[in-house]
C-alpha cells in the first residue's frame, strides 16, 4: 500500500501520512457495505431518521475538533472551517426526515391499484475534491443514506482528515459497521476501482470537468448512475443602476472566499462601463483590505492556497507583465500564500476563459443587458453567478437568460442544504441538496395490483 504526506498548507509542515487503499480493500469495503445496506434498508423509516439524527448530534459535538482539523490540513479560515462542519450537521438533520417523506404515488389506472415506490440503489460511492472536503462528501453520503442506501467516499489524497474523521463519528453514533465508510486513496486506484465494480451502482463525483469526463464514459460501461459537480467560471454582473458601494464591498468576498478555491467563485466581474470606473476606485480598497494570514486566527479572512503544485498552478495565471489592476497582501515566509488579485485582461485572455480555482479575478467592461448575458454565457461553464440591480423587471430578464445553475441577486449567496445546487453545460449533471436529493439515490418502481369488479 502506498500513502500519502499531509502537509500544513499555512506552515509547510509534515502533519501525517494516511495510507492509500488498494484495490483488494476497495472489494473488500464493498462487499460489507452491500451486506449492512440490505439490513439498513429493511429498517423502519422512523428508524433511519433517527439514526441520521444521532449521527447530526454526533457531529454537533465534535464541530470545533472537525474545524481544527480543516484548518490544519486544508487551510481554511477558522470561521470558514467552523461554519462546514456545522453545515454537515445541518444537512445530518435536513435528511433525517427524509426517510419518512418518501412517499412514492397512487396513479389512477384502470382495473386496479398502481403504486409508486423509491427503492434504494445499494452501494453508491462519493469522489470528493480538496477544495471543501467534508461539506461536498456530505451532500452525498447523507440524502444516500437517507434514501437507504450504503455509502463509500474517497476524499482527496490530499485533504481525506475531516472525512475520515466524520467516518468514526457515524460509527460511534450508531450507524451499522459497513454502512458509511470513507476509504482514502488514489483516483486512479480507488477511484477508478469504484467506476469499474458492478456492486456500486452510482457515483457522485465533484472535482475538475477533465477527471468528470472520464467518471461519466466509465460509468458508461455499466449504464451506472452518476452526478457530477465539476468546474465554474461565474460572473458577477454589476449594473450601473444598483447599490455599487455594496457590490463593490462584497465583490472580493464573492470570490476570494476559501482563498478562490470555492467551484462556485464569481471570478469574472463583469461591470456596466458608464460605472466601470467608479467601481474600480471601490474595489480597490475593499480588495487591499482582505486580511490573509494565519487560518487558525479568528482575525483571517482568506488563507493559504491548498498545496505547492495548486499555488503554481495559480501562479501561472499571473505572469510577469500580467495585465494586474491591484493586489491585496499576503504573508511572506512558509505557506502557500497568494495575495488577492484584480486582472483586467482582455475577453480572450486565458485568466477570463479558464478556472483559476485562487484568488486572481477579473474584471471587463460591458455595454447593456443583451452584452453582460452574452459575456457571462461565453464560457463552457455554467454553474454559479450574481447579478447586482434594482430593476426588478431587468434582475428577472438577466437571471432567466444567464445559463447557470445557482445565482443570485444583489448577493453573493449560492448553497443552502434545502435549496437544489448543480451546473449547467460542463459544470455539471443532476442536482444535489434541496428537498428532491434523496430520491436521486433511488429506482423508481411501479408496481400494478389487478382487482376484480367492484
Ligand atoms: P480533481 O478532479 O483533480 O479530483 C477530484 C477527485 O477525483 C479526487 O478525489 C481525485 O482523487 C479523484 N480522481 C482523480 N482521478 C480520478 C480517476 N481517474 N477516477 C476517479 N477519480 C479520480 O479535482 P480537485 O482538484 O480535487 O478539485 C477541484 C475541482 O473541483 C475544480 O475544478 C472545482 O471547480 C471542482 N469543484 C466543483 C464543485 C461543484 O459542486 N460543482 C465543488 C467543488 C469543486
Amino acid at each position: 500500500m502506498s500513502t500519502s504526506t499531509l502537509i500544513n498548507p499555512a506552515t509547510e509542515e509534515v502533519l501525517r501520512t494516511v495510507e492509500m487503499l488498494d484495490v483488494p480493500a476497495v472489494d473488500d469495503a464493498v462487499a460489507r457495505a452491500r451486506s449492512a445496506q440490505k439490513q439498513w434498508a429493511k429498517l423502519a423509516p422512523a428508524e433511519r431518521g433517527a439514526a441520521l439524527r444521532s449521527f447530526a448530534a454526533v457531529v454537533d459535538a465534535h464541530v470545533g475538533e472537525l474545524a481544527a482539523l480543516e484548518v490544519a490540513n486544508s487551510g481554511h479560515v477558522i470561521g470558514n472551517a467552523e461554519w462546514e462542519a456545522g453545515h454537515v450537521r445541518d444537512v445530518l438533520q435536513f435528511y433525517s426526515a427524509s426517510p419518512e417523506r418518501m412517499s412514492g404515488k397512487q396513479i389512477p389506472v384502470a382495473g386496479g391499484l398502481d403504486v409508486t415506490f423509491n427503492e434504494p440503489l445499494g452501494v453508491v460511492a462519493v469522489i470528493a475534491p480538496w477544495n471543501f472536503p467534508m461539506t461536498i462528501a456530505s451532500w452525498g453520503f447523507v440524502p444516500a443514506l437517507a434514501a437507504g442506501n450504503a455509502v463509500l467516499v474517497k476524499p482527496a489524497e490530499i485533504t481525506p482528515l475531516t472525512t475520515m474523521r466524520l467516518a468514526e463519528l457515524g460509527l460511534q453514533a450508531g450507524l451499522p459497521d459497513g454502512l458509511f465508510q470513507v476509504l482514502p486513496g488514489k483516483g486512479s486506484v480507488v477511484g477508478e476501482r469504484f467506476i469499474s465494480h458492478p456492486d456500486v451502482r452510482k457515483i457522485v463525483f465533484t472535482g475538475s470537468t477533465e477527471v468528470g469526463v472520464r467518471v461519466m464514459a466509465g460509468a458508461a460501461q455499466q449504464v451506472k448512475r452518476v452526478t457530477l459537480e465539476l468546474g465554474g467560471k461565474s460572473a458577477n454582473i454589476v449594473f450601473d443602476d444598483c447599490d455599487l458601494e455594496e457590490a463593490a464591498a462584497t465583490a472580493p468576498y464573492g470570490v476570494f472566499d476559501n482563498a478562490g478555491q470555492d467551484c462556485c467563485a464569481r471570478s469574472r466581474i463583469l461591470v456596466q462601463r458608464n460605472v466601470y470606473d467608479r467601481f474600480m476606485e471601490l474595489l480597490e480598497p475593499a480588495v487591499k483590505g482582505v486580511v490573509v494570514g494565519d487560518p487558525s486566527s479568528r482575525d483571517s479572512e482568506m488563507g493559504p492556497l491548498v498545496s505547492k503544485p495548486h499555488f503554481d498552478t495559480v501562479a501561472s495565471y499571473v505572469p510577469d507583465g500580467a495585465p494586474i489592476a491591484f493586489q491585496g497582501s499576503a504573508p511572506s515566509g512558509p505557506g502557500y500564500w497568494f495575495p488577492p488579485t484584480v486582472l483586467t485582461p482582455q475577453r480572450t485572455d486565458r485568466a477570463v476563459t479558464e478556472e483559476i480555482f485562487g484568488p486572481v479575478v477579473t474584471v471587463l467592461p460591458f455595454e447593456g443587458e443583451a452584452d453582460a448575458i452574452e459575456l457571462a454565457n461565453d464560457s463552457p461553464y455554467g454553474l454559479s453567478g450574481s447579478i447586482w440591480t434594482d430593476n426588478l423587471s431587468r434582475a428577472m430578464r438577466v437571471s432567466r437568460g444567464v445559463e447557470s445553475g445557482n445565482l443570485s441577486v444583489n448577493s453573493h449567496s449560492s448553497v443552502r442544504y434545502n435549496t437544489p445546487f448543480g451546473g449547467f453545460k460542463q459544470s455539471g449533471l443532476g442536482r444535489e441538496l434541496g428537498p428532491d436529493a434523496p430520491l436521486h439515490f433511488t429506482e423508481t418502481k411501479n408496481v400494478f395490483f389487478k382487482i376484480g369488479e367492484l
